[in-house]
């Protein structure tokens, strides 16, 4: 691990490794994760800077304590500096470099220097009603990071969810060439949000300060009954907020997750979000409330069964199977039609980046099905072609392809009840799926599988050790690949299927998902 205090050190290092790794042919070697943080590193920091690891070459955390989003009256000087041991966690975590500069390095001047200003109606309400200038400080440090690092993906936690919607603003309206990656809230176990300022806590606060979860527990359990007027889950907060006497409520409010516009009753989602002062010391928490179905991700290894099970549990769920494999091949149609040569990446952007794909219900008297249509064109029989299945590899290696795909899965996952299936669904499309199952099986029996498919297909036999060894080859493939390999989420049920029929597998998942619903 290296630690550098200038930008001049971490350009250089930082140019350096891009130009040796563009040598070594592989793109993807390229892939830099970003954790930005003011140090004081606890567990919460700790799951970012995990999940950069898993999705990245490279991960660059930097730890600067930005003096332009604290108040004159806030706690700029006490803030908690820790970087010895800050270094030891992230030596232990895997960083590959901790960018830790001084304001005068990065050129930070409130008076003379450039900020970046946020639109006043998502930076006004909620915190920025307390503390005026906090996230023009924050969008001008993130701003200033992500151009010195340029990474790929850059990680946030859901903790602080108005800068997390303000940041995802600024990186969209700014065209900012990164990905914002959300991170779940971690949480200690009596259900207080971590926060480097919980260190300020004294004994008695401590225990009074699970009050902001508790309240958001009671207002989320009120939500899950059917609530959903704003007023009434607002007070459900209070409620818990009023039983300590020493809490001093700044706000509770309830609001859109990404515009942070008020809601007075909640459509599809809505943000609860708190922010409360223990003696001298400031807390914020928040819940997501969601009022889609479950999205049920399955993952796993080649061969382990998913697409079958998948269809199955759609099937007695009465949930729509997102059928992804069709959807690359819905692309891949569309490329070849176009007369684009497989290979010409930037004219498959301008393309794929433009398309639309839908799944629409079809009915007739002997079946009820889901028809895929590309640009309004029905395609559902095109996509299986010879042409299509020949081309369909290519097509998807190119990294735009997945990205646009990947885009508009999450778009059909928005409103949820949705069955997918794949290799990183739960760690990558839908890191928040409801339900996370990973489907495997050890190889023998995968291979055992594949024989006996491939004999009711009439296409011969090909031997065990043959087939044991491919699906050895495509297991390394999948989980060393640079981009998205495949890996079981933290939060996924694994199920081993050796000794388990469809229909049990089937069974499990669908008690798991009914659990889901009603727990
Ligand atoms: P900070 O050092 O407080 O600026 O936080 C750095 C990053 O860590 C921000 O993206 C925070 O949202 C995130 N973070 C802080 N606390 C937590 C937590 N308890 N759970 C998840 N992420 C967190």
């Amino acid at each position: 691990m290296r630690l550098f205090t200038t930008v001049a050190a971490l350009r250089c290092y930082l140019d350096l490794c891009r130009r040796s790794q563009s040598y070594s042919n592989d793109l993807n070697s390229l892939e830099i994760g970003l954790v930005p943080t003011m140090g004081a590193l606890h567990t919460g920091h700790l799951s970012l800077i995990r999940r950069a690891r898993q999705e990245n070459r490279s991960v660059v955390v930097t730890i600067f304590v930005n003096p332009l989003q604290f108040g004159p009256n806030e706690d700029f000087q006490q803030y908690p500096r820790t970087l010895e041991r800050d270094k030891q966690l992230c030596e232990q975590a895997g960083v590959n470099v901790i960018f830790a500069p001084t304001a005068a390095e990065l050129g930070i001047d409130r008076q003379h220097s450039v900020q970046v200003i946020p639109p006043t109606f998502m930076t006004s309400g909620l915190c920025g009603a307390f503390r005026p200038g906090h996230f023009e400080g924050v969008a001008t440090i993130v701003t200033k990071l992500l151009n010195l690092v340029q990474p790929d993906r850059a990680y946030f936690g859901r903790k602080d969810a108005q800068q997390l919607a303000i940041i995802q603003r600024l990186v969209t309206d700014l065209n900012l060439p990164v990905e914002i990656v959300p991170c779940a809230i971690v949480r200690e176990p009596d259900g207080l949000a971590l926060s480097s300022r919980n260190q300020y806590l004294r004994a008695e606060e401590r225990q009074q300060a699970i009050a902001l979860d508790q309240g958001l527990s009671q207002a989320e359990k009120a939500f899950r009954s059917g609530e959903r007027l704003s007023a009434n889950l607002i007070q459900a907060v209070k409620k818990e907020l009023e039983k300590v006497p020493a809490m001093k409520t700044e706000y509770v409010e309830l609001v859109h997750p990404m515009t942070l516009a008020p809601v007075e009753v909640v459509e599809e989602a809505g943000l609860l979000a708190v922010a409360a002062r223990l003696g001298s010391t400031r807390l914020i928490d928040n819940v997501l409330l969601r009022t889609r179905k479950p999205i049920l991700a399955i993952d796993g290894p080649a061969g382990a069964g998913k697409s079958t099970v998948a269809r199955r549990v759609a099937e007695q769920l009465n949930l729509f199977y997102l059928d992804t494999g069709a959807m690359y091949r819905a692309l891949t149609w569309l490329v070849l039609q176009s007369g684009i040569a497989v290979d010409d990446e930037p004219a498959i952007a301008e393309l794929v980046s433009q398309s639309h794909i839908e799944f629409k219900d079809y009915e007739s008297d002997a079946q009820r099905s889901k028809r895929i249509f590309i640009n309004d064109r029905d395609v559902t029989e095109e996509i299986r072609d010879v042409d299509v299945t020949a081309n369909v590899s290519a097509i998807s290696a190119h990294a735009i392809v997945r990205k646009v795909l990947v885009k508009q899965q999450q778009r059909y996952g928005s409103s949820g009840g949705i069955v997918i299936e794949g290799r990183d669904i739960g760690t990558c499309v839908f890191p928040d799926a409801e339900v996370k199952i990973f489907l495997t099986a050890s190889v023998q029996e995968r291979a055992r599988r594949r024989q006996q498919d491939l004999k009711n297909q009439g296409k011969g036999e090909i031997s065990l050790d043959e087939l044991e060894q491919s699906i050895f080859e495509r297991d390394r493939k999948d989980s060393t690949r640079a981009i998205s390999p495949l890996r079981k989420a933290d939060d996924a049920i694994e199920i081993q299927t050796d000794h388990l029929s469809v229909d049990e597998v089937v069974g499990a998942i669908v008690r798991l998902y009914l659990e889901k619903l009603d727990p």
